[in-house]
C-alpha cells in the first residue's frame, strides 16, 4: 500500500479553455502519460479550470494583458485550495501573464517555453522556425525566454504570421480544420527551412490539430505534447 501511495501523482492545476480544442488535447496527453508510465489503471490527478476563451480573446485584441492577468489569477486562486502542488497554463500565449498567474495561485508554474526549449536542445538543434499567434511571434516574452535557453527561434516575414495568426483564431480555437490552411502552414514552414530553420516549433497549442511531423522536413517541437510530456514527469516526481 505505502508503494503505491508514493506513486500517486501529484495533483496539478490545468488552466484550460485557451483554447477548449487544445485543453482536450492536454487532457488526453496527461493522462496517457501517466498511464503508460505507472501501468494498471492510474491516470493524472488534475484539477481542470477551463475558461470561457471569448472574454480573454476580446482582452487580448484590445491589449488589455492586466485584464486578462486578473481573469487568470481568478480561475488560478482555487488550485491551491483546493490541493493542487503546480500550475499548467495550457496556452503558449497566456504566458504573457505566466508570473501573475503563478504568483495568485501561489503555486510553481510549468512553463511552456522551458519544456520547449529543453527539447531543441536536447535535439541537438539551435536555429528553429516559430509559428503561434501574433502575440509570441511579435513580443518577446516566449522568444526571449526560448533564447535564454539557447534557442533561436526565427517567426515568419509579417504577412505570413498574419496568416498564421487568422487561422489561429478563425480556425482551430473554434474546431475547424482546413485543408487549405494546413497547405498554407506547410509552405511558411518550408520558407523558414529555406531560410535556415533546423526544427520547427508550434508554438500555439492548437497548431498541432493542424499540422505534424509530415508537414516539414525539419524535427517538429509541438509545445502541447512537450508541456504535457514535461507536466507528467512532474506530476510523477517526489513531492518536496
Ligand atoms: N492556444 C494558443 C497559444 O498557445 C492561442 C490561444 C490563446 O490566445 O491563448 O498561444
Amino acid at each position: 500500500m505505502k508503494s503505491d501511495e508514493t506513486r500517486a501523482p501529484r495533483l496539478l492545476g490545468v488552466l484550460g479553455g485557451m483554447s477548449w480544442t487544445s485543453t482536450e488535447i492536454y487532457y488526453r496527453l496527461l493522462n496517457v502519460g501517466v498511464a503508460e508510465r505507472l501501468g494498471g489503471l492510474h491516470s493524472a490527478r488534475l484539477l481542470v479550470h477551463s475558461v470561457d476563451f471569448e472574454p480573454i480573446a476580446a482582452r487580448q485584441h484590445a491589449g488589455d494583458w492586466a485584464g486578462t492577468a486578473e481573469i487568470l489569477a481568478e480561475a488560478a486562486r482555487g488550485f491551491a485550495a483546493a490541493g493542487a502542488e503546480g500550475v499548467l497554463l495550457a496556452t503558449n500565449t497566456m504566458h504573457k501573464v505566466a508570473d501573475q498567474v503563478e504568483r495568485a495561485a501561489g503555486l510553481p508554474l510549468l512553463h511552456i517555453a522551458d519544456a520547449t526549449a529543453a527539447a531543441v536542445t536536447a535535439a541537438g538543434l539551435e536555429r528553429v522556425g516559430f509559428l503561434g499567434t501574433a502575440y509570441t511571434m511579435e513580443e518577446s516574452f516566449l522568444l526571449d525566454r526560448l533564447a535564454g535557453r539557447g534557442v533561436e527561434a526565427v517567426v515568419p516575414p509579417a504577412p505570413a504570421r498574419a496568416e498564421v495568426h487568422r487561422i489561429i483564431y478563425d480556425e482551430l480555437v473554434r474546431d475547424v480544420v482546413r485543408e487549405t490552411s494546413r497547405a498554407t502552414y506547410r509552405e511558411i514552414m518550408a520558407d523558414l527551412v529555406t531560410d535556415g530553420a533546423e526544427g520547427m516549433i508550434l508554438g500555439c497549442t492548437e497548431i498541432g490539430l493542424l499540422v505534424g511531423a509530415d508537414d516539414t522536413t525539419v524535427p517538429v517541437f509541438d509545445s502541447t505534447r512537450l508541456h504535457a510530456e514535461a507536466a507528467v514527469d512532474w506530476m510523477l516526481s517526489p513531492s518536496r
